[in-house]
């Protein structure tokens, strides 16, 4: 068995993730988290595991095969993914769909340069849902492919309510339609609008004089991220935000649907279901790893995507093994 030695780089809701996922994998050790912060301020899951800065992985090239990137995608990841695909193989969860061309053309020109691999925008979404609509479209040429995301806590959309005068605490959740879905499954190939798709759910602590219906009305118009849906506000306290609303759900479908000749309907539903969504993306990540490990082992230097990635490769099982039991 070949051992592959990770570092996480970012220590957040991901990189913790990471830490714990890697503790599952017989075939992984963890060298160590390296953090931005001061070391010493960063307390991880496992006691065991070495934190140390950043700047240390300037002496580490030896010493680690892959970098899993935990940064946000926003403003950390498009910086440090070019950067540290100079030295080392690494994989992140790059999520802004709309800017995933320019971060792979960044990372790739870092990469080849470099002859190491960047295998970018793991994850589910990307990932693992953008895997199952390569799937539905190649497979079913005549239909049409619908994703839906939750029951979910939207961390983009959660900040946006917080930032909201008279807010002292929120989160939101994306909810799928349930009317939308079963259309959906039933062949219709339905046209959706956003509204008709998901509804948004906002869990609001007040601050002291707030007033709840100035507040509900500036979220529910808000622009961009409340206007195009039906949007519900339901104000709670404190305590009761802090007792139902700590978990990180989230989830959803990618289905497609069409048609093999007329009036014969064949649907492809993949269905996610997490408790926690960075120790599921985590989770993934990690499976990535292994794959990055052995694409940089055959020498396959540049950036990667999930559509570059064979599914053999994420396995800690051998081909032979897969082809006898899972094939
Ligand atoms: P966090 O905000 O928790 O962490 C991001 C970075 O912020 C960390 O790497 C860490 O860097 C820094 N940080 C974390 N906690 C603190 C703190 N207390 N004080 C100061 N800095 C801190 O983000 P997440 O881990 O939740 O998410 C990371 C990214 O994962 C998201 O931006 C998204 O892009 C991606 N993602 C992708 C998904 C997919 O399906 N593809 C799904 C879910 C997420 P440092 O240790 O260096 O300070």
């Amino acid at each position: 068995m070949t051992v592959h030695r990770i570092g996480i780089v970012g220590y957040g809701n991901l990189g913790r993730g990471v830490e714990i996922a890697t503790s599952l994998q017989e075939d992984m050790q963890l060298v160590g988290v390296f953090t931005r912060r001061d070391p010493s301020t960063v307390s991880t899951v496992h006691a065991q595991t070495p934190v140390r800065s950043i700047d240390a992985l300037e002496e580490m090239q030896d010493e680690i095969d892959v970098l899993v990137l935990c940064g946000g995608s926003r403003t950390d990841l498009p910086e440090q993914t070019p950067q540290l695909a100079e030295r080392f193989t690494v994989v992140d969860s790059f999520d802004t769909h709309a800017r995933i061309p320019e971060h792979f053309a960044k990372v790739d020109a870092a990469a080849r340069a470099a002859g190491t691999t960047a295998l970018i925008s793991t994850g589910w979404d990307p990932g693992l849902f953008s895997i199952n609509r390569v799937y539905g479209e190649a497979i079913l040429a005549t239909g049409t492919t619908y994703t839906f995301w939750g029951r979910g806590l939207s961390q983009g959309h959660s900040d946006a309510v917080r930032r909201v005068d008279g807010v002292a605490a929120a989160v939101q959740y994306t909810v799928p339609s349930q009317e939308a879905i079963a259309r959906v499954r039933a062949g219709e190939q339905p046209t959706l609008s956003t509204r008709e798709k998901h509804t948004r759910e906002c869990f609001v602590v007040l601050e002291d004089g707030a007033d709840a219906e100035t507040v509900r009305e500036e979220i529910v118009t808000m622009p961009h991220y409340f206007e195009p849906y039906d949007t519900t506000v339901t104000f709670l306290s404190a305590e009761e935000l802090a007792r139902d609303h700590q978990g990180m759900p989230h989830g959803g479908f990618v289905i497609r649907s069409g048609e093999s000749s007329p009036g014969t309907t064949q649907t492809i539903e993949y269905r996610l279901q997490e408790d926690s969504n960075p120790e599921f993306t985590a989770s993934v990540l990690v499976a990535y790893t292994r794959a990055a490990a052995r694409l940089a082992a055959a020498g396959e230097h540049g950036a990667k995507t999930p559509f570059d990635v064979a599914p053999g490769l994420l396995s800690p099982k051998s081909p032979e093994q897969l082809r006898a039991e899972l094939l």
